[in-house]
């Protein structure tokens, strides 16, 4: 098939078993890329029928998600197509009438076999070190016995009859041809007691119904395809193409997972990631642009995105690369958005009873933008912008805070109460406190003004430049800080 049709449709299928995992961010932005690139469509069809699994809020929380990152899809829940109801639990009918059309051909049968049977077979398998396999007892099962047990109630599950001896070929778009061997597959179960389909044959069933071209899924699936193909053939339905996405990898190249670090969209959210950021770091976890560029917009991604660009190793994730595009897509917005969303971090902080003006917001931003990753870094790395110091940090007091500074401090204060400005430049606050310096008969031995104000001022030892800071807190909240320093900093 010509992938630059455009009637390309292409899904993300999540099980609603919690949160939305980063290697389902990765796999949801492929499809919605590839939707975009082809001008088709993006679907979002919920995997539910494994109760067992269900977590309450899931299917919220993932719609959520995808909508922050900003991967809008076309057709799903909350946003119905032609090919609806896309949350399966809702599809139960269909899944169980195809599923005895193929127990009437004789591909698929009746297993009534009860747990206890199944488990003691298992057991005597791993015994024999053979690969777990159902053992086709109800294979056999002449046609009045089956009857019977369904006249008797007795609970059974349909299992797909995989075909002896075959080698199940298939071809795929990142991996190329791919094989297996029939004999290593289990007669999968399609239709369990309680009614609910398996994955199995929901996933093909909808695939073929929602008229899905491309499937495009981690490489935890590709096991599950032979079956797959297999379930297209005896529907006797087209099968769309494959696109199996490389492994998400810890740096030790252990499968990503969650002992290591975060693996959930949401705690990566929590932590401040800006989505373009997540969602660029993510784009480059098996894809690659075919040069060295690697900062990309949403909109880039989608006119560069494909899946011939997909590679077959591993991706290696990468923590200190994604803090790296945070800085520089936190970079690359305007003031303005930095402003609105540093008021947000404020506004849940223990700062957010204080009352500060945009203007005075704007200095602090443009003071802080080099040297912040994060916004909360705005908070975490100049608090003193934000609230007075109450503490000073010891070694910078040892270091910088002398014998005669607070005298010097003092005619430092006299020295700026003479700034006839509320809010003096730059400049003025460096020519006052120069002109103090000159005025000193005995220097501190480090010979400057400037370590102790910085320390009077914010705490500590590092920051912008001193003068930008004097500049950014006014006169008089500078000389009220110096003051409270002088009385408050004790040398040992
Ligand atoms: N429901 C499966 C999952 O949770 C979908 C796999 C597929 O895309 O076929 O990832």
């Amino acid at each position: 098939m010509d992938t630059s049709t455009n009637n390309v449709r292409v899904r993300f299928a999540p099980s609603p078993t919690g949160y939305l995992h980063v290697g389902g961010l990765r796999t949801a932005l492929y499809n919605y890329l590839f939707a975009q690139r082809h001008q088709g469509a993006f679907v979002l069809r919920i995997e539910d029928t494994d109760r067992s699994r269900y977590v309450e809020g899931a299917v919220e929380n993932l719609i959520e998600t995808l909508t922050w990152a900003g991967l809008e899809y076309d057709e799903g829940p909350l946003r119905d197509g032609p090919f609806g109801p896309y949350i399966q639990s809702e599809r139960l009918e269909i899944y169980r009438e195809h599923a005895n059309n193929l127990v009437r051909e004789g591909k698929a049968y009746r297993c009534f076999c009860s747990s206890d049977r199944l488990e003691a077979m298992r057991k005597e398998q791993e015994k024999q070190k053979l690969s777990p396999k159902y053992d086709r007892l109800c294979l056999r099962l002449p046609p009045q016995v089956i009857e019977e047990n369904i006249q008797k109630g007795i609970s059974f599950v349909v299992r797909m009859r995989v075909p002896d001896n075959e080698i199940i070929r298939f071809h795929d778009i990142i991996r190329d041809d791919v094989e297996f061997l029939s004999d290593r597959i289990d007669d999968q179960v399609l239709l369990k007691s309680d009614g609910y389909p398996t994955y199995h044959l929901a996933n093909v069933i909808d695939d073929h119904l929602m008229q899905i071209t491309h499937v495009i899924r981690g490489e935890e699936w590709l096991s599950s395809t032979p079956k797959h193909i297999l379930l297209y053939r005896f529907f006797g339905w087209n099968t769309p193409m494959f696109a199996h996405l490389p492994l998400l990898l810890n740096p030790d190249r252990s499968k990503l997972s969650k002992r290591q670090g975060d693996v959930a969209v949401e705690e990566y959210r929590a932590k401040g990631y800006l989505k373009e950021a997540l969602v660029n770091f993510v784009a480059l976890l098996g894809w690659n642009p075919g040069d060295e560029r690697e900062i990309f917009s949403l909109e880039e991604l989608a006119k560069e995105f494909s899946l011939e660009r997909v590679g077959k190793a591993g991706a290696i994730f990468n923590i200190d690369k994604l803090n790296w595009m945070n800085f520089e897509h936190l970079r690359r917005k305007s003031d303005q958005e930095v402003l609105a969303m540093l008021k947000e971090e404020l506004a849940h902080s223990r700062f957010r009873e204080h009352q500060l003006s945009d203007e005075y917001l704007f200095k602090v931003i443009a003071a802080m933008r080099v040297r912040v990753s994060f916004v909360k870094d705005y908070l975490e790395k100049s608090p003193y912008f934000f609230e007075a110091p109450t503490e000073f940090d010891h070694e910078v007091v040892r270091k910088r805070w002398k014998r005669d500074t607070p005298a010097h401090m003092e005619q430092l204060v006299k020295m700026f109460r003479k700034l006839n400005k509320p809010f003096p430049t730059k400049e003025d606050f460096e020519k006052a406190l120069y002109e103090t310096l000159g005025n000193l008969i005995t220097a501190s031995p480090d010979g400057g003004l400037i370590h102790p104000t910085r320390l009077a001022i914010s705490g500590v030892g590092v920051g912008p430049g001193l003068f930008d800071m004097l500049y950014i807190l006014g006169r008089d909240e500078s000389i009220r800080r110096i003051i409270t320093a002088i009385e408050k900093i004790r040398i040992e």
